[in-house]
């Protein structure tokens, strides 16, 4: 199985980064339940008591069922991503789904004493598969609200379909990853060269 890497700048499109293309097939990253909570820990969006308590869900019918759910998701993601490459408005369909999954969410606010103040730190009860359903449905907030849409971008390299947000200063990155699509298009620019 090839590695998860987290090369887009952001998790939601990370997550759409999941379903990648190697020698030419689609490679689904995401294949199991517990593949899904490994992404999920890897990207620090859940703890690891989290992560044991969830893992203990494994092959039972909540898990299957939320793996289904946090894959229809990531397909709505995806499209959303294109959505935002073409200059489009992303679905309000899909907002509507995302707000309605986070109003499930359980997350509070509690006091937590800093050195000579009080921060407010916010908590997740995570205890069934279910809970993350609003864990997966927050993860476009930061590109809806915080970042500026026209810098989503798809990878150079046509034979990869992995996303990004470009946060260079110059606002010119093209590839996913410097040293594997960037680094690979280099070489064959180089190759196109050396033949004529
Ligand atoms: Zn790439």
């Amino acid at each position: 199985m090839a590695i998860i890497e987290f090369v887009a700048n952001d998790l939601c499109l990370d997550l759409v980064n999941t379903e990648i293309v190697e020698h030419g097939q689609p490679v689904d990253l995401l294949l199991s339940y517990e593949h899904l909570l490994d992404w999920l820990a890897e990207a620090n969006l859940i703890s690891s008591s989290n992560l044991k308590i969830l893992k203990k869900w494994k092959n039972s019918e909540e898990a299957n069922d939320v793996f289904a759910q946090a894959k229809t998701l990531r397909a709505s993601y995806h499209q959303l991503a294109e959505d935002l490459i073409e200059g489009k408005t992303p679905s309000p369909s899909l907002i509507k789904q995302i707000n309605t999954l986070m109003a499930q969410d359980s997350m509070y606010p509690q006091l937590k004493q800093s050195v000579d103040r009080y921060q407010i730190d916010f908590v997740r009860e995570i205890k069934q598969p279910i809970d993350l359903m609003p864990v997966l449905a927050a993860l476009p907030i930061d590109l809806l609200t915080q970042k500026d849409l026209d810098l989503v971008r798809k990878c150079g390299n046509p034979a990869c379909v992995r996303y990004f947000y470009d946060s260079t200063k110059n606002h010119k990155r093209r590839w996913c990853s410097m040293d594997g699509c960037g680094n690979l298009m280099k070489v064959q620019r180089f190759r196109q060269k050396n033949k004529t």
